[in-house]
Formats: C-alpha cells, sequence, structure tokens
C-alpha cells in the first residue's frame, strides 16, 4: 500500500505544478499525478509554439517555456510526479478520512486531493491502424519525444504537419540516419520560418502521403486521391496529430455547476470535504478559466487545507521570499 500523502493533486498541467509547488513550500507532503507521458497541460500539449502575453511578471513566454519553468519551479521543492498515470476514481474513507485514488497502475493514499484535471484528460490522437497498440508498447510508435538518444543512429518517420512535427524532424535530424515527415497535405500548417529551416534541412518530406498500414519493417503510404502506395522503412514513428479531451467522472459525489465543471466555494473546496479544485476543473460565480487565476486558486485551496488538515508534522508560514535562501 502506498505512504499517505498530505496532498495529492491530479493533473499536472499549469495549475497542477504551480500548486505542487505551492504545497511544497509550505511543507506539505505532495504529488502530483499526471495522465500524459509529459507534463505541462494545455499549453504544453496543445499549443508550445503559441505566445502567452497575460501572466503576471512575464510579458511574453511560449507555451511550451512556460511548462519548462513550472517544472523548474516546482524542482525547488520535495515532490512525486507521476505521469503516463490515469486516475479512475476517487473515495473517502468515512472512518479515517483518507482518500484513496485508484488508478489505471494501482492506489495512492491522501489527506487532501486538489482537482487540477482542466477539461479533462487529454491523450493523443491515434493513427487507429492494425497493430498501433503492440507496436506502441514495443517502442516502435510513439507520440511523444522522452528521450531523444532512443533515436540515435535510426530510421524515423513523423507523421504530421503543425509546428510540433516539423520541430520534432529538425530536432531529430542531429541525431538520427535519417528522418522522413509524412504529411497528408501538400503544405504545413507551421511558421514560415519553421518550414524554411526544413527546407534546407536533409529531412525527406513525403506530401500528401497517408499511412494506411503499419508492418514489421515500418510504413505503407498512400498518396492521397490516388492508388499509388509508397513503403517506407523505418525503425521508429513518431505520430504527431494532435489531441483529445475526454472527461472522467471521478466520484459521482462530486457537484457539478450548471456548465459541467466542478463546482467550489471561495476556498476552492467541493462539496466533499477535503477534497479541493482549483483551474480550469472549477467553477463558481464569476469564473474566469484563465492561467493567473487557477494559479491563485491553487493558493487559496493549499492555504485553507493547512488551517482544516491535521499534520504530524510543522508547516512553513509566511511570504516564499523569506522561506529560500537568500
Ligand atoms: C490555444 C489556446 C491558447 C490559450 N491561451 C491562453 C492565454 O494566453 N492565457 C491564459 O491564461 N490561458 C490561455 N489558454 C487557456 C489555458 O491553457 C488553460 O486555462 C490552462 O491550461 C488551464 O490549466 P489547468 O492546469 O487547469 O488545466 P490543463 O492545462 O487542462 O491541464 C490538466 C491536466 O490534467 C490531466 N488530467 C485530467 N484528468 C486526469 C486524470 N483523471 N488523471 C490524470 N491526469 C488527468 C490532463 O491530462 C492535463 O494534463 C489557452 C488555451 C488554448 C487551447
Amino acid at each position: 500500500m502506498e505512504n499517505l500523502y498530505d496532498l495529492t493533486i491530479i493533473g499536472a498541467g499549469p495549475v497542477g505544478l504551480y500548486a505542487g509547488f505551492y504545497a511544497g513550500m509550505r511543507g506539505m507532503t505532495v504529488k502530483i499525478i499526471e495522465a500524459l507521458e509529459e507534463a505541462g497541460g494545455q499549453p504544453q500539449a496543445l499549443y508550445p509554439d503559441k505566445m502567452i502575453y497575460d501572466i503576471a511578471g512575464l510579458p511574453e513566454i511560449s507555451g511550451a517555456a512556460l511548462a519548462e519553468n513550472l517544472l523548474t519551479q516546482l524542482a525547488r521543492v520535495p515532490h512525486e510526479l507521476y505521469l503516463d498515470e490515469k486516475v479512475e476514481n476517487i473515495s473517502l474513507d468515512d472512518e479515517s478520512k483518507e482518500f484513496k485514488l485508484q488508478t489505471d497502475k494501482g492506489t495512492h493514499r491522501s489527506k487532501a486531493v486538489l482537482l487540477t484535471t482542466g477539461s479533462g484528460l487529454l491523450s493523443p490522437r491515434k493513427l487507429n491502424l492494425e497493430g498501433e497498440e503492440e507496436l506502441h508498447k514495443l517502442g516502435r510508435i510513439n507520440y511523444f519525444i522522452k528521450n531523444l538518444e532512443e533515436y540515435s543512429g535510426k530510421e524515423v518517420a513523423v507523421l504530421g504537419g503543425g509546428d510540433s512535427a516539423l520541430d520534432w524532424s529538425l530536432m531529430l535530424e542531429k541525431v538520427a540516419k535519417k528522418v522522413h515527415l509524412v504529411h497528408r497535405r501538400s503544405s504545413f500548417r507551421a511558421h514560415a520560418l519553421t518550414v524554411a529551416e526544413l527546407e534546407k534541412s536533409t529531412v525527406e518530406v513525403h506530401t500528401p502521403y497517408l499511412p494506411v498500414f503499419l508492418s514489421t519493417n515500418g510504413l505503407v503510404l498512400q498518396r492521397v486521391k490516388s492508388e499509388e502506395i509508397q513503403k517506407l522503412e523505418v525503425e521508429k514513428i513518431l505520430v504527431n496529430y494532435g489531441m483529445m479531451t475526454n472527461h472522467v467522472d471521478l466520484n459521482e459525489k462530486i457537484a457539478l455547476s450548471r456548465r459541467g465543471r466542478i463546482q467550489s466555494n471561495r476556498q476552492q473546496e467541493t462539496n466533499v470535504t477535503g477534497l479541493y479544485v482549483a483551474g480550469d476543473a472549477s467553477d463558481y460565480e464569476g469564473k474566469a478559466p484563465l492561467m493567473s487565476v487557477g494559479f491563485g486558486e491553487a493558493v487559496l485551496a493549499i492555504n485553507d487545507m493547512t488551517q482544516k488538515l491535521k499534520f504530524s508534522h510543522s508547516l512553513q508560514t509566511g511570504h516564499s521570499s523569506s522561506l529560500f535562501g537568500k
């Protein structure tokens, strides 16, 4: 059975990552569980290259850089981050007042829970071809680059036509034996500068082609609106077809708002004692689904928990400026 944590945060989007830092700064033992293989939520998964202009103190920052900064801030405090793990159910033991979180990998125990699940589970759009799941298990098909070294000296196909697919191709070009970029349209939906860089690179572009068949040694492509078939022998395939969102009902007792979000009070607590919500997942009169608002909600939730929960160890109070280093 897992150790009992003070706080478990569900969702490592911007709000969950910041909440992890803030709870750690207060001295809570904290764990974050994220379904995706990478942290960062919507800014990292949906718009990594887009600029954000309304985060206080950051005149402009890209989605990916914001996620990276939040991870750097989180690294300042002790915490556990579980990636690629989906929370499926939360239950509260009435006697011990402990939360039990059931995931697709096991169970976790926590005194308090903060839901920062945004608009739901983010998951990569798949190819939907036979054998995809097996090849993913073997590490031959992936939806994220976890470790660039895995591609070193290999022949790789990148599938997709947006900024991220082009960025991945250019990044892989530096380590892979050969990179193929496959897209169903003749033009790319990417920054003109990135397209220009691609044109100067050694990446072999296959447009307009669609993958129609997965074989043991690669892919079979079909030219769009044509019978023409092309075989591509590659050792690894990276799919970049964007993300889908799915709603998961974590506990039937949680009250929802008219908009289908989770209702909370001024302290961000839901109708279940000890279960809090912050960020896009939360709703109340006057709610604005923006990151700066979500960061503040996380602070309100954590400060409320520190008043209400019983801790076996002491918590930190005071401003951050007095808590760390000089
Ligand atoms: C194109 C675009 C541009 C935007 N621009 C701005 C902007 O300029 N400024 C601004 O403030 N906001 C902007 N937003 C909105 C902003 O991205 C969201 O407000 C923000 O991402 C919400 O953060 P969050 O942490 O609450 O949720 P999310 O970012 O949605 O993260 C939630 C995380 O929880 C995970 N999760 C969900 N359910 C589970 C589960 N059961 N188990 C495990 N993990 C789970 C998800 O996989 C996800 O990673 C923009 C949004 C889009 C789409």
